[in-house]
């Protein structure tokens, strides 16, 4: 039996004749960019989190991009964000000019430590950029407290955390601005790339509306320096469907959550931590073990296939030598990187196969 990382066939299948139908709809009308599927996206997407605006853009990395963009953020600027994410999140940094600062993250939950944010603010210091790690909230209000003590902008990057909450609110509507992706596997997933900026304010939700489509401000007046990154009506169309259905699979993700958690539990594995006072929707199940490597390797001769969320931490990435960080700057991130290991997870999969991993990582042990 092979077990795959994800299989999404087993969200397709259940309801594609919705999506046929939706996909069938914006042939019909001929219409591809900045259409009617988008609007009805936006509007949905902002009930589902409680937020009055919302702006689609082309990828969660161009969400983050946009909206630094909005707020003014670029070269000569700092933001402050964590080693250890995706790197789409430090991308989207570079990406305007402005530079990355790391700080380090706490060791239950691998999200950002507000305690170390204060020692990295310098007066070019524009934003903190907290990552919903995993699908959990970071601790927002400390962040948010030192933030607005220190004037600066709060950006989170929400792209693995659709439907999370922190204190009951949802991650992405805790600071000015949040960010999403829809890339295929996450929570909320398109066919194809599409991302969305949330926010609470009018006037940063249309520079976000202009910045996203060339700086256009209608007929042929351009007021901004734009980008093009917009979310096309077939993915809206197709998120739409998907979107009833978000809170359900997230909640099947929290089930298999606790299914592995009582199959795996007594073993020599730390278990994905659930922090107080969050609503944990499970983009992945991370896993911790001192032995990763050769767990990795003894499930992949069982045909077990795992990923790891991240081998390398950012500051350590060739491609950002030239921010000048070494080895031993970020030693939680660093050991999580060590020991991280992703198991097979995904609505859809068995209590049979997690049962068939379990039983693969016991013999691991006992072996
Ligand atoms: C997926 C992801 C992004 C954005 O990714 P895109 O592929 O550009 O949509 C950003 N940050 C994190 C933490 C992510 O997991």
């Amino acid at each position: 039996m092979f077990v795959p990382f994800c299989d999404l066939r087993k969200q397709i299948d259940p309801i594609n004749s919705e999506i046929k139908k939706a996909i069938k709809r914006v042939f019909s009308r001929g219409q591809f960019i900045l259409g009617p599927e988008l609007e009805a996206f936006e509007k949905e997407f902002g009930k589902f989190c409680n937020i009055p605006y919302t702006v689609g853009c082309a990828s969660g990395t161009e969400a983050i991009v946009l909206a630094l963009m909005a707020l003014g953020i670029g070269s000569g600027d700092e933001v402050i964000t964590v080693p250890n994410t995706a790197m789409p999140t430090v991308a989207a940094i570079s990406m305007t000019g402005a530079r990355p600062v790391f700080v380090d993250v706490e060791s239950n939950g691998l999200l950002m430590d507000p305690s170390q944010l204060e020692g990295v603010i310098t007066s070019r210091t524009r934003a903190v950029l907290p990552v919903h790690l995993y699908g959990q909230a970071a601790d927002m209000d400390p962040i948010l407290e030192i933030a607005q003590k220190n004037n600066l902008a709060v950006i989170e990057d929400a792209c693995q955390a659709h439907g999370a909450k922190y204190k009951n609110k949802l991650c992405g509507t805790l600071a000015e601005v949040g960010c999403f992706s829809f890339y295929p596997t996450k929570n909320l997933g398109a066919y194809g790339d599409a991302g969305l900026v949330v926010s609470w304010s009018i006037d940063l939700s249309q520079r976000l509306k202009l910045l996203r489509n060339y700086g256009n401000k209608g007929g042929y007046n351009f007021i901004f320096k734009g980008i093009n990154s917009r979310l096309d009506e077939i993915q809206a169309a197709i998120l739409r469907v998907k979107l009833n259905y978000l809170k359900k699979w997230n909640q099947t993700r929290k089930k298999l959550a606790e299914y592995y958690r009582k199959t795996l539990e007594g073993l020599p594995l730390d278990l994905p931590a659930e922090l107080p006072n969050r609503y944990h929707v499970y983009h992945l199940y991370v896993v911790r073990c001192l032995e990763r490597d050769r767990l990795q390797e003894f499930l992949s001769q069982h045909d077990i296939q795992t990923l790891i969320h991240y081998p390398v931490p950012i500051h350590l990435q060739s491609a950002y030598k030239e921010l000048g960080y070494k080895h031993g700057d970020f030693p939680v991130a660093e050991k999580a990187a060590n020991e991280a290991l992703s198991l097979p997870f995904y609505p859809g999969i068995s209590f049979q196969t997690m049962d068939y991993v379990a039983e693969v990582i016991r013999k691991f042990f006992i072996a």
